[in-house]
């Protein structure tokens, strides 16, 4: 664990969250701000700063946070109508929290896949 980052903090049980789901090395919780009726984050309990390093060590736990936030999705009524999932990774992509987290969005159309 990272003691100064927000998201093991949350693995930890020091910043409470709302979780959705848990198994062995992965936890969903619900987006603060969320960006759609539904966001939730997906992330790897250990901590990776972000999905190049996570699928870089550990492509079987990258693997376990798709699988997650893949029942989390059917299990959020979002497998009708169709969901995005979203990698924030580096400045570019506006990453904020470097613990790495798919962010799964759904529940109304989500527009163009990216601002223009
Ligand atoms: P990023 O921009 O790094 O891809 O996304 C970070 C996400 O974490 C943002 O969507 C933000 O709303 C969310 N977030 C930031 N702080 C907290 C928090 O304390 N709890 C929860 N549940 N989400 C947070
Ligand atoms: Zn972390």
């Amino acid at each position: 664990m990272e003691t100064d980052c927000l998201f093991c903090r949350i693995v930890a049980g020091e910043i409470p969250a709302t979780i959705v789901r848990e198994t062995d090395r992965t936890l969903a919780f619900r987006d603060i701000g969320p960006k759609a009726p539904v966001h939730v984050l997906v992330i790897p309990k250990e901590h990776y700063a972000d999905v190049t390093a996570l699928a870089g060590a550990d492509p079987g736990l990258a693997g376990e946070v798709l699988a997650t936030a893949a029942v989390v999705a059917e299990a959020e009524g979002l497998g009708a109508d169709g969901f995005r999932m979203i990698f924030n990774t580096g400045r570019y992509a506006g990453q904020e929290v470097f613990h790495a987290h798919v962010h799964l969005l759904g529940g109304a159309p989500l527009g163009p896949m990216l601002a223009t």
